[in-house]
């Protein structure tokens, strides 16, 4: 960790990952060490409300360190019977539009580990709410075995081909470890990001 104070008051942490493990061991050893080191810090999580895959390993790492672990399950999920049952706190909601309202709500900012669909999901909407202004918290990827990089690759093309303006590129930052991830959220500089209508409004 870089200083001693924090730059900006972090209460919880909001975590996208996988409901699957992935392959190669180092994706569950990163969700299991970033689990421990928001607890270690007194970082609540908000997360999916999974047991499985990165999802469960992020919950049971954080619990076993004594934090604080906040699941945000739709009940399509919940009657699956995939929903974490011994978290601090399970918030059962209706729709997935819902669960993410209170994931923003509860959240200071947003963590991103490897993972699929759902995962990509979470990650392009809360890029685009910041995008539009609708708030201004970070977004942190997690790029583990440099995962992420393809996407990342997509990213910059993006810019390249005029879809994305440069500055929100940087919505998005990057980093290849939990530590790193942290470090950044509580000590670094984080971009300041012009809504996109602002954008738009300075190129005409
Ligand atoms: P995926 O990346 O497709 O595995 O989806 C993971 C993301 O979608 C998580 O961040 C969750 O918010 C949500 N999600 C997908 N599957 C589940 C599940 N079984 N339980 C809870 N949330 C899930």
């Amino acid at each position: 960790m870089q200083g001693t104070t924090p730059a900006r008051a972090i209460r919880r942490l909001c975590v996208f990952c996988g409901s699957a493990s992935g392959f190669r061991p180092e994706y569950a050893a990163a969700a299991r060490e970033l689990g421990m080191l928001l607890a270690q810090q007194q970082i609540g999580i908000v997360y999916g409300g999974g047991s499985v895959g990165l999802m469960g390993e992020l919950a049971n790492a954080a619990l076993a360190a004594g934090g604080e672990v906040i699941g945000v399950i739709p009940e399509v999920l919940m009657r699956r019977e995939v929903a974490h049952t011994t978290v601090t706190e399970l918030r059962v909601v209706k729709t997935l539009f819902e669960r993410k309202a209170i994931m923003a709500e509860l959240s200071d900012g947003f963590l991103v580990l490897p993972g699929g669909l759902g995962t990509l999901d979470e990650l392009s909407e809360f890029a685009t709410w910041t995008q539009l202004g609708l708030h201004q918290k970070p977004l942190v990827l997690i790029n583990t075995c440099g995962f992420f990089d393809d996407l990342l690759q997509f990213l910059k093309h993006a810019v390249a081909e005029g879809f994305i303006p440069e500055m929100h590129a940087a919505i998005v930052q990057v980093v290849d470890s939990p530590a790193a991830a942290l470090d950044l959220i509580l000590y670094g500089a984080l971009p300041e990001i012009v809504p996109r209508w602002a954008v738009n409004e300075q190129r005409h």
